[in-house]
């Protein structure tokens, strides 16, 4: 076993008795709850187990991707809560290591890892998604000031939301890709209207947020006035890392268990063993993702590959479970199927990743 296998190996048996601890002590409080949720966050990181990969001098570990995927495996086999502060801890506290000026990493990186700031991801629009480069709220400058204008949707987490990571023109002129701003904004403030959609599953996860005259300070925006564009692909690039499919694979590994207790109580089970196999496959494929990054290597093609395998995946599987009928698990499923739907849609639609996959990997003209 090399020493990486072996410090990997150690942290997770300290991880598994923290987490087997930990999860005793929620004691059959609802996991989805958000107060509890968010004293999960704090108790990761009181347990100095949040932003794992983060450098110490934030508050991290300094540890790599492989100790934050032992985590993340620990934590679906203790059944631990997932968490509020994703959006913080996935997508704006990278960006601001990587991008902020030394005043923003100092204000706002503890706060996300403690759990105390909840964040929420301002980029798609009614008229902008898949094409987010045609955003048009508007961030118009007044002397160290900008004025938001406009509307943004689909913003998951915003309604309980301290700040929005926004995406919007800074730049009535310049041209597509550098007009744009990327900007820290506080959302408890007048000029931000929050309203909650109602999703197919029926949970109100996102919402519609309307901007009318607020205000984010110059200090705020991440990198330069037209650097938007820039900060917002790295965005993206972290939302479909390795980790992320790793992630999916772990909740759809426990969802081939609810198939197996289908089908052994004696429902048709023609398709279990595909099914089955298409989940590791995602691992398989996540694992490597992941062994590259560990080595530095850098493969946003393979990263929209697994995209759309996961995707592709807990779509069959959820469909294959509605179909087994299964009485005991009936409701389990038809959630299943109406939220995997969405999975065609967020983070880079379906069509998209098929796109980058053609031009990318397969040189086929645009
Ligand atoms: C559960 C969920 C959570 C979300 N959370 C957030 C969030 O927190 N913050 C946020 O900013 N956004 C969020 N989104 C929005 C998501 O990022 C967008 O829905 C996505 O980018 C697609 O944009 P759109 O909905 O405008 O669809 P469109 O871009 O209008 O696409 C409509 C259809 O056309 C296809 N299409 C578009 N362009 C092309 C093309 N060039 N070639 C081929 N086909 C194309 C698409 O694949 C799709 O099928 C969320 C979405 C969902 C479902």
């Amino acid at each position: 076993m090399s020493s990486r296998q072996q410090a990997g190996e150690e942290f997770r048996r300290s991880v598994r008795d923290w987490l087997t601890a930990a999860v005793a002590e929620l004691a059959g409080a609802c996991v989805d709850d958000v107060a509890v949720r968010k004293a999960w966050d704090r108790k990761l990181y009181n347990a100095g187990l949040a932003g794992l990969t983060w450098p110490e001098e934030f508050g991290g570990r300094g540890l790599s991707l492989l100790e934050e995927y032992i985590l993340h495996e620990e934590a679906a086999r203790a059944g631990a809560p997932e968490g509020n502060g994703r959006i913080g801890r996935i997508l704006v506290g990278p960006l601001l290591i990587k991008h902020g000026s030394p005043a923003q990493q100092q204000r706002y990186l503890k706060p996300i890892l403690r759990g105390d700031e909840v964040w929420c991801q301002g980029f798609s629009e009614p008229g902008a998604g898949s094409d987010l480069a045609g955003v048009s709220t508007r961030a118009d400058r007044t002397g160290e000031h900008y004025r938001v204008s406009g509307q943004k949707v689909w913003t998951s987490f915003a309604d309980q939301a301290d700040r929005c990571l926004l995406l919007a023109r800074t730049s009535a002129e310049a041209p597509r890709h550098h007009n744009l701003g990327m900007l820290l904004l506080d959302m408890r403030q007048g000029g931000v209207e929050v309203h909650p959609i109602t999703r197919i599953t029926g949970e109100r996860t996102f919402s519609e947020v309307r901007f009318d005259g607020a205000v984010v300070h110059e200090r705020d925006r991440v990198g330069g006035e037209t650097d938007g564009w820039r900060m917002a692909m790295a965005v993206l690039s972290d939302e479909r890392g390795p980790i992320e499919a790793i992630t999916r694979y772990l909740v759809m590994s426990r969802h081939t268990t609810m198939l197996r207790e289908c089908c052994a109580r004696g429902s048709r089970a023609p398709e279990l063993d595909e099914v089955c196999a298409r989940v590791e496959t995602v691992r398989w494929h996540a694992m490597r993702g992941l062994e590259n990054a560990l080595a530095g290597i850098e493969d946003r093609p393979a990263d929209s590959v697994s995209k759309l395998m996961w995707s592709h995946t807990w779509q069959a599987l959820a469909a294959y479970g509605l179909r087994l009928g299964c009485p005991r698990h009936e409701q389990a499923w038809q959630q299943q199927y109406l939220e995997s739907r969405a999975a065609s849609v967020f983070s880079g639609s379906t069509q998209i990743q098929r796109n980058i996959i053609a031009e990318r990997v397969l040189g086929l003209p645009r």
